[in-house]
């Protein structure tokens, strides 16, 4: 049996995995569930798959994970450095799907245990993407990429050589303003951006892929992850969601990747690799689709796209920068105060302000580092929006 365990459980790519697991119980066993506020689902969860442990980040629930796991003999544990602690303890598979920074130290720790990370975590990457690439070498754990577009690059590389690719492009919906003018997204407001066409995800990657911050981060996490120059990254619109991500050899060649958007594919693959195995995905009856559509992403309306090859250009912690006020803009624009095309504006701020003299180096870099770079993005986000109200 694999040990597995998964961070972010209840939301909605812990959810997926899940569904998998459950599909064939006999072949895991489940160390480690954490969650946040779905303490009922949590507990569901932790029961139905006899795990170990459960762990829910917000301390004041702790009360309620006991009584909800009472009689059971899991151990209930709560708060950041319970989840840390959970992600020590002995697995061959972890699942890294917790949102924003907060993912980084968990997956840090478990890549220390040599675990194999499913990292569905884009911000690990984004923030620190040198330390979890070094860490993961340092201590022989491996990352397999469960965002759709990476997974498709990474299945797209099997068998080849990095030298012999010339471009990695990423597909994107366009989200829920592909066809908005500029006026119109100035005004749209956080239920607007919170329905997806394609995909059924948490809330806040979907507004981030409205605003396509979301393509912006996965633009920073290919570079980190598969180690090619910036340059070599585009960005490319495709309203259907079905090609995923494309690899351009330099013998002019293009493997597309094509299937359903559901996430329980790239779970699945990364679950199950080397191998692949029968996954309860939908068929694509191309034939009935017809055509896919393509077209250039217009950086007018998506200033997050220019702003990822800015961080790409800078270096050192500017993904961590640009991460830490991207989630504090957010956060306003879902509470009303700032407006959606705001967000972008406070995050080139905070980048213009602190790239220049707190950028530091790759090789400076440790979790304390990076999460000291976070909190002074947060604080200066902050600032910068409290001018702006
Ligand atoms: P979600 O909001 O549905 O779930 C997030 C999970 O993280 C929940 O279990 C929540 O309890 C937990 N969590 C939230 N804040 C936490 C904190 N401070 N400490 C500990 N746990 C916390 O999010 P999601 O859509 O499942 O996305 C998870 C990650 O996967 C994100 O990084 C996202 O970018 C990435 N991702 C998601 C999808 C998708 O289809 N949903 C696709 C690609 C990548
Ligand atoms: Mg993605």
């Amino acid at each position: 049996m694999r040990k597995v365990s998964i961070f972010g459980a209840t939301g909605s790519i812990g959810q997926n995995t899940i569904d998998l697991i459950r599909r064939d119980p006999a072949a895991y066993d489940v160390v480690a569930l954490t969650g946040g506020q779905n303490i009922a689902q949590l507990a569901e969860d932790a029961i139905a798959l006899k795990a170990d442990v459960a762990v829910t980040a917000n301390e004041a629930l702790l009360g309620d994970l006991r009584d909800a796991l009472a009689g059971s003999g899991i151990e209930a544990a709560a708060g950041a450095k319970a989840i840390a602690e959970a992600a020590a303890r002995p697995a061959d598979w972890v699942m890294s799907a917790i949102v924003g920074a907060a993912g980084l130290a968990p997956g840090l720790v478990a890549l220390q245990q040599g675990a194999t990370l499913a990292l569905a975590n884009k911000e690990s990457l984004v923030t620190a993407g040198h330390l979890i690439m070094g860490t993961a070498e340092k201590h022989g754990g491996r990352i397999l990429p469960v965002d759709s577009e990476h997974s498709a690059v990474f299945q797209g590389l099997v068998g080849e050589d990095m030298d012999a690719v010339e471009r990695i492009i990423i597909t994107a919906s366009g989200g829920a303003f592909r066809d908005w003018t500029l006026e119109d997204m100035a005004r749209a407001t956080p239920e607007q951006a919170s329905s997806h066409p394609n995909w059924n995800m948490g809330q806040r990657i979907t507004v981030d892929s409205a605003s396509m911050f979301n393509k912006a981060l996965e633009v920073i996490e290919t570079k980190e992850f598969f180690g090619c120059a910036h340059e070599q990254i585009e960005v490319l619109v495709h309203p259907e969601s079905l090609v995923h991500a494309l690899v351009g050899f330099k013998d002019g060649a293009l493997m597309a990747h094509v299937g359903p958007p559901d996430m329980r594919h790239a779970i699945g693959y990364a679950l199950h690799w080397p191998e692949r195995k029968d996954l309860p995905v939908s068929r694509l009856d191309l034939a009935q689709i017809g055509s896919l559509h393509f077209r250039a992403p217009d950086l007018e309306r998506y200033p997050a796209l220019r702003l990822a090859h800015e961080v790409l250009e800078i270096g050192g912690h500017a993904g961590a920068m640009f991460n830490a006020a991207k989630e504090r803009a957010l956060d306003a624009f879902l509470d009303h105060r700032i407006g959606f095309l705001q967000m972008a504006e406070v995050v080139e701020e905070v980048l213009a302000q602190l790239s220049p003299s707190h950028c530091l180096k790759n090789a400076e870099m440790s979790l304390d580092t990076v999460m000291e770079t976070d909190h002074l993005a947060r604080k200066t986000a902050d600032e910068i929006m409290q001018k702006m109200a």
